[in-house]
C-alpha cells in the first residue's frame, strides 16, 4: 500500500513517495498555494499605511 497524504488545496489523496510536489498532488496545486501565500503577505503592509494617508487628506480639506 503506497503512502499518501491529503493535498491541502484540493483535498485529494496525493502520493508521498516519488512526488516532487508533495505535500500537494500536482504542480498546479503547489502554485495555487504559493500564490495565495504571497498575496496575503502583500496585503498586510498596504492595509497598515492606508489610514495615515487618509488622515492627512482630511486636514487639507479643513484648511480650505
Ligand atoms: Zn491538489
Amino acid at each position: 500500500m503506497p503512502l499518501t497524504v491529503k493535498c491541502p488545496i484540493c483535498h485529494r489523496e496525493a502520493l508521498w513517495e516519488n512526488n516532487p510536489h508533495r505535500p500537494f498532488c500536482s504542480n498546479r496545486c503547489q502554485l495555487i498555494d504559493l500564490g495565495a501565500w504571497t498575496e496575503e503577505r502583500y496585503k498586510i503592509p498596504s492595509d497598515d499605511l492606508d489610514p495615515l494617508v487618509n488622515d492627512s487628506d482630511d486636514d487639507d480639506d479643513d484648511a480650505r
